[in-house]
């Protein structure tokens, strides 16, 4: 029996009704075949039963949703992609919600040159944007993954990461203004792109990172990059992971902090590539103690002119760079993309990772961070403790920024259930402490980490986060049991 079926029957019945009257019969969903593919999270963790599934045309269209669900008491999951690693963007089991769907708000308003931002609705797919922008001779940096299928909302409501943020920084730190629906139905409008606005406290602020818990955002401003006239890319190995930390900083002192990716990604992970998707083939001599992918980009005319030995500035300047480190013993084997072809193959082998841990075996993935100087003290205590208990390991991450994709893995999917996870997870978050980390740096917490946030998270910080929810959706209908824990 659906949900729909489960409330009582007529009063589901007017609120779908009232549904379809808003965003169209066309836009309502409610048959279990049609709702499918709404009510599944990416990593198939998570499902759950909705009411219905709506997906509105404009911002209107939503608050009129939102105040029909106040009014019903039914609540509300926004959605978008739905690639969110924590379950976030799907509805618990036994609350009566909708998914509200964002995917038919697809526009790009408008481009504005002069200002170098672009104002875009939440449904658009981030690979959507990032082409926009490229055709008009600028970059949107954000870029992961998920890019194919994830949407700006999605990265709004997550303050998604990536590859880029070591030189452009996260969601938040590319967006100056949002449009948002409020849980009392009030459309908040902040799209001026203003880059100074200091007028009290900022909502785009409160609501990016806020996982739908405070509003359902429908559109945003962002800011936009020169895009690089060359770029260097470069796959290295590396004698350890502090090593890899000395070659950040001296190619971003000689380079004018020009890297724009700086991902970790050692042996065994290139291994689990390999036996994913054969296709796929290190190009680096075997075995790769700390494996970094490399990208170097610069929009100076200078970078991009090519001296008489053939090589663009950019490439002489890393090529002297890579010498030193080789000298020094830090780089051991050094591949440099020589097309775009090339680049695109090491590329793929890292966007790959994710899918290649997933068919390696059972696995839990940590995303944490670390201040960089505390980096290789984690992976050698964690990497002990692991084996003590039984684990591989399969870890990845953004170095640049200290963020580690850290998975404790079986490659036997029925020894799995018989090791101590809960063990591992207490000593890593225990650890994580000790160093100064973060349990959680940027796929958010959704559902997966409540616990952890209960745990760990400052009092402080709770207190804080639970008046501003209480302020804002005094009855708990955005999103609800997800990001923050419910007091005890
Ligand atoms: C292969 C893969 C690689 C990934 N790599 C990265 C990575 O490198 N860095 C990173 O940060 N993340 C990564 N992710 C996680 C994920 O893709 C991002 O968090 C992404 O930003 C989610 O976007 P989405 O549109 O799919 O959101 P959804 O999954 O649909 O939703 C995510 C959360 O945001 C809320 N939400 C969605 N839209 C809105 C809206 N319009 N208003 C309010 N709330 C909303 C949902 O309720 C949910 O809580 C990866 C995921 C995959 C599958």
């Amino acid at each position: 029996v659906s949900q729909a079926g489960r409330l009582a029957e007529s009063f589901a019945a007017d609120f779908v009704d009232a549904l379809r009257r808003i965003a169209g019969a066309r836009h309502v969903f409610t048959e279990p075949a049609d709702m499918a593919g709404y009510l599944t999270d990416w990593t198939s963790q998570y499902s759950a039963d909705a009411v219905a599934v709506v997906r509105p045309a404009d911002a209107e269209q939503v608050s009129q949703i939102v105040k029909l669900c106040a009014s019903a008491g039914i609540s509300i999951v926004p959605q978008g992609g739905n690639t969110s690693l924590a379950g976030g963007g799907v509805p618990s089991k036994g609350v009566a919600s909708i998914v509200l769907s964002l995917s038919r708000m697809q526009a790009i308003r408008h481009f504005d040159e002069a200002g170098r931002t672009v104002v875009a609705e939440a449904g658009v797919v981030l690979e959507t944007l990032q082409s926009y922008v490229d055709e008009r001779g600028l970059q949107f940096p954000l870029t992961f993954g998920a890019k194919g299928s994830c949407t700006l909302g999605g990265n709004l409501a997550t303050n998604a990461g990536g590859s880029n943020v070591v030189r452009y920084g996260n969601t938040r730190e590319l967006c100056l203004g949002l449009e948002a629906v409020l849980p009392d139905g009030s459309i908040f409008n902040g799209l001026t792109g203003l880059r100074k606005d200091n007028t009290g406290y900022d909502l785009k602020d409160l609501l990016i990172g806020s996982e739908g818990t405070l509003g359902i955002i429908t559109a945003a401003v962002f800011k936009l990059y020169p895009k690089p006239l060359t770029r260097v890319t470069a796959l290295l190995s590396m004698a350890s992971v502090d090593a890899a930390i000395r070659a950040l900083n001296l190619v971003q002192d000689r380079t004018g902090h020009s890297i724009e990716a700086f991902e970790y990604i050692p042996q065994p992970v290139l291994s689990a590539v390999e036996k994913a998707f054969p296709v796929l083939k290190s190009p680096l001599q075997g075995p790769v103690e700390t494996g970094v992918l490399m990208e170097v980009g610069s929009s100076r005319l200078s970078d991009a002119k090519t001296d008489d030995d053939g090589f663009n500035q950019l490439v002489a300047e890393l090529l002297s760079i890579f010498e030193e480190l080789m000298e020094s013993g830090d780089i051991r084997d050094a591949v440099i993309a020589q097309s775009e072809q090339q680049r695109a193959d090491l590329w793929r082998m890292r966007e790959l990772v994710l899918e290649s841990i997933m068919a390696y075996g059972a696995a839990y993935h940590f995303d944490i961070s670390l201040p960089l100087a505390n980096v290789s003290w984690f992976l050698r205590e964690m990497d002990l403790t692991a084996a003590e208990l039984g684990f591989e390991t399969l870890t990845i991450g953004h170095l640049g920024d200290g963020n580690l994709h850290y998975a404790l893995v079986s490659a036997d999917r029925e020894a799995w259930h018989g090791l101590p996870l809960g063990e591992a997870k207490a000593r890593a978050f225990e650890l994580l402490k000790q160093l100064n980390g973060s349990f959680s740096a940027e796929h958010g917490i959704g559902q997966s980490k409540l616990d952890v946030m209960r745990a760990l998270k400052q009092p402080a910080q709770l207190n804080a986060m639970r008046a501003i929810k209480r302020a804002l959706d005094p009855d708990d209908m955005m999103n609800p049991g997800r990001l923050v824990p419910a007091a005890e």
